[in-house]
């Protein structure tokens, strides 16, 4: 069924659904068109409706081979859309999901092109803040690279720039973006610079090559305090250069990370030493049958339950999409973060191998029941806050908590929010 968008775009039918709306395959005057139709409630919030029309230059000034580019904003009656250009593919998600895990080979020129649409960015100023599988997009018509992988193209910049709220008082005191993938010094409360991008693309290459995420699992307080208090766990079967470049992105310190441009440099430079190499085979940590759940983890999936990632939006908000990744939170306190003696490293193993840890006494499982109940009021403190803190702020009910997030120049987070008309923004 056709929808007319603006007066200039017909949406054709639905390509995809994510957080912050639907995505359309859509006709434009030059041609096919991704067009990305925002939630309701982000299309009826007068705010963000307003800095749409201020920030329409802006969004649309991104252009690099490996980004997504914006083509056109429209307001329309109750529409609020992002006309992109069309990626005929899929996203990096949906071929994790199929594939589990990656070969190397494919992984690293997956990322690397993802860091080049970095460094572009970065060097205008804008930092993505939800860099994730589901914002990366795979080109299945361009030319197949290293591992048979296809150009992968970073999306979702304009949402970025549009739910950027700089300026507002409270900012510093939220979380925003998908707990797996959030960089140590966003929890800490820390303004988001350029590295947050860094750490959230090598937390996926590690993703691409495990099967999971170095940090994730269960409520997203306990995967938040990991960010801060834990270190990575070496995959086993890793070439040892290419596990040093990420843990190096994933250093607590953002000035130790690489700057997109080198770590795109870097990967292109690891191409030939993981050629060839077949998948890790590496078990996701709690998987085989003798392992308990994490011990940090209050709330471990249930077997069909959602995924690890998974975690529930902010009250109120109603996503269009069942994969529920965003997360909006205040800043936990230290007492939080700092984990004493609840810290659990997510060790993974080599395929088979017993987790260490498993119960094989019952002194030690009493220990491990202790640890869970003292975590458990670790994540129901912060889950308390999480509420007290959205009962008492008003202003951030205002604020959209879902999408992709703020972005922002190196120098500090974005603007403040605007007000303007609702009116049909499409150029003629
Ligand atoms: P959100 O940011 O709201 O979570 P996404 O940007 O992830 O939404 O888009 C949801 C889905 O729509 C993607 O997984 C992808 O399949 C599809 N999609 C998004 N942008 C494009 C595009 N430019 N071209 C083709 N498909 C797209």
């Amino acid at each position: 069924m056709a929808r007319k968008i603006g007066s200039r775009y017909t949406a054709h039918q639905i390509l995809g659904r994510g957080s912050a709306g639907t995505v359309w395959l859509g006709e434009g005057p030059e041609g096919p068109v991704a067009i990305k139709l925002l939630r309701e409630d982000l299309a009826s919030d007068q705010e963000l409706v307003g800095r749409f029309v201020q920030e329409r230059t802006a969004l649309l000034g991104l252009e690099h081979p490996r980004v997504v580019a914006v083509r056109d904003l429209v307001v329309d009656g109750n529409d609020l859309a992002l006309v992109m250009d069309l990626v005929r593919g899929t996203d990096l998600r949906s071929r994790l999901d199929r594939e589990r895990r990656l070969a190397p080979e494919a992984a690293v020129a997956i990322i690397a092109d993802v860091a080049e649409g970095l460094a572009a960015a970065h060097a205008a100023g804008v930092v993505h803040r939800d860099v994730k599988p589901e914002n990366i997009l795979l080109d299945m018509q361009g030319p197949l690279g290293p591992g048979g992988a296809h150009p992968a193209l970073l999306t979702d910049f304009g949402v970025a720039k549009l739910i950027d709220t700089p300026g507002r008082t409270k900012s510093s005191h939220r979380i925003i973006g998908t707990p797996d993938y959030l960089a140590p010094e966003i929890v800490e409360g820390l303004p988001p610079r350029a590295a947050v991008d860094i750490y959230a693309l090598a937390t996926v290459l590690y993703e691409l090559l495990a099967g999971f995420t170095p940090f994730g699992g269960g409520h997203p307080g306990a995967v938040l305090r990991r960010h801060v208090t834990e270190t990575v766990v070496p995959l086993p079967g890793i070439p040892d250069e290419l596990w040093q470049l990420i843990v190096q992105c994933l250093a607590k310190a953002p000035a130790s990370r690489l700057r997109a441009s080198e770590l795109a440099a870097r990967l292109h430079d690891l191409l030939p030493l993981v050629a060839g190499m077949p998948p890790l085979d590496v078990d996701e940590p709690g998987a085989d049958s003798g392992s308990e759940p994490y011990e940090d983890d209050p709330y471990p999936t249930l077997p069909n339950g959602p995924r690890r990632a998974a975690v529930p939006l902010v009250p109120g908000t109603s996503p269009d999409s069942s994969r529920d990744t965003h997360t909006s939170m205040r800043v936990p306190g230290p007492d939080e973060l700092s984990g004493g003696p609840l810290g659990t490293a997510r060790a993974p193993r080599a395929a088979g191998q017993r987790r260490p840890g498993s119960a094989r006494n019952k002194q030690a499982a009493v220990r491990r029941r202790r640890l869970v109940i003292g975590a458990a009021a670790v994540a129901v403190a912060a889950a308390v806050g999480v509420g007290g803190w959205l009962a008492t702020s008003g202003e951030e009910r205002d604020v959209p908590p879902t999408g992709s997030q703020q972005s922002a120049p190196e120098s500090g987070p974005g603007t403040a929010p605007g007000t303007g008309p609702r009116t049909d923004t499409s150029q003629p």
